[in-house]
């Protein structure tokens, strides 16, 4: 992969125009702080504070441009308004363009009420992420914690049928969703938006503006923690989650086979690359208990996630066995953290809460102690 440097990112900024001077905005002089490190692009378009609100379109053309260059992993670009230039600006300093960033200006943070937010993902469909991420977040919830749910697979949303919710969200004001709610977590997802059988041709912007508008567009309030069901693989959205939002961490679901566990890794090494903290992995379907004889049978072999853990040096979350309990409660809506909580499978899944959450405040702790974080260096 070639390597992006700022000289590339200003070639590429040259192209694009303000729309209300008809030059380009680096020869206009407002790009500013502009930063490249490993693929991280971020800078800042400086405007006027009157023409902020209609600059959205810009700040986008902007971004779009940079992200058109090879090597770039993350772009972050954020509209400041500047004071009138008649007064000469004393220089910016780093904190004054970090909360530019989080910004007044024009690019006010997806989540502002949203503590932690931690994606779960897999390297490919079928291994029971979805399952995973609806046990995870209600035991996150019997841990006491303030829980959101984000079905971030826009192809194929899950979540309304796992958390048995029907119906579509409503909106207070107009212009902000209700989340949907139910076992005390609020959830938002695609599958409220379209209709089931409506097939939806999404093309790659389409998909991130819905992503968008389901963070930043819906009422998610004051919240701990965010779990974000991933769709499958490393694709478009496992980016821009990662680009748009400070994810807390990942946790990774795979089963036990070798073949998913290739996947597994590819999931591991795009976090690593994007620098989101790997929280550890979940081996799903590790074993079956038959009911009949009591014993055990390891279906897809077993263990094998435990090891490819230790070899990535990420914790190992703990194993979920295949069980009729387990499917049938997730496939009618009723999880079996919350239709069986006293059962060893909720208690399974409050362990890999446990271990999920003491990794993330810890991380929320040192986060605090060294004052704000600017997710892009
Ligand atoms: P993914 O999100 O990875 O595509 P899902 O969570 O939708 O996977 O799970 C796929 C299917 O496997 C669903 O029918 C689900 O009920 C079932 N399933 C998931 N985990 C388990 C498990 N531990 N035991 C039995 N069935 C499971």
């Amino acid at each position: 992969m070639s390597e992006v440097n700022k000289e590339r990112v200003l070639q590429a900024l040259r192209m694009v125009f303000d729309p209300d001077k008809e030059r380009d905005i680096v020869s206009l002089g407002m790009v500013s702080g502009l930063q490249v490190k490993d693929g991280h692009v971020a800078f800042a378009i400086e405007v006027e504070p009157e023409r902020g609100p209609r600059l959205e379109p810009l700040r986008k053309a902007a971004e779009k441009a940079v992200w058109a260059l090879d090597g770039v992993l993350t772009a972050n670009v954020a509209l400041t308004a500047e004071r009138p230039a008649a007064k000469a600006a004393p220089p910016r300093s780093e904190s004054q363009q970090g909360s530019a960033r989080q910004g007044s200006g024009g690019h006010p943070p997806l989540l502002p009420g949203v503590r932690a937010i931690i994606a779960v993902a897999s390297g490919k469909g079928g291994v029971g992420k979805s399952t995973t991420a609806v046990n995870l977040a209600l035991a996150l919830k019997a841990l006491g914690l303030r829980v959101g749910l984000l079905d971030a697979d826009v192809y194929g949303p899950s979540i309304p049928r796992l958390m048995g919710i029907k119906g579509k969200p409503t909106s207070a004001d107009g212009r902000r969703l209700q989340p949907m709610e139910n076992y005390g977590i609020k959830c938002m997802s695609m599958g409220f938006l379209v209709d089931e059988e409506t097939p939806v041709v999404w093309r790659g912007p389409m998909v991130m503006s819905a992503l968008e508008q389901m963070m930043r567009d819906v009422n998610w309030g004051e919240l701990d923690v965010l779990v974000v069901d991933m769709p499958p693989g490393t694709g478009d959205t496992q980016l821009t989650m990662s680009q748009r939002v400070p994810l807390a961490g990942a946790v990774i679901v795979s089963t036990p086979q070798d073949i998913a566990l290739a996947d597994a890794r590819k999931g591991l090494a795009m976090f690593r690359k994007v620098e989101v903290p790997l929280l550890g992995i979940v081996e799903n379907m590790s074993y079956f208990l038959c009911p009949d004889n009591g014993k055990r049978y390891n279906i897809f072999g077993h263990g094998g996630a435990k090891d490819e853990a230790d070899r990535q040096n990420v914790p190992f979350l703990g194993e979920i066995p295949l069980d009729i309990d387990i499917r049938e409660t997730s496939d009618s809506g009723r999880p079996i953290v919350v239709s069986q909580p006293e059962g060893a499978h909720a208690q399974a899944y409050l362990a890999i809460a446990r271990k999920v959450w003491a990794q993330v405040e810890a991380r929320l702790n040192d986060a605090h102690q060294q004052g704000p974080r600017i997710i892009v260096q």
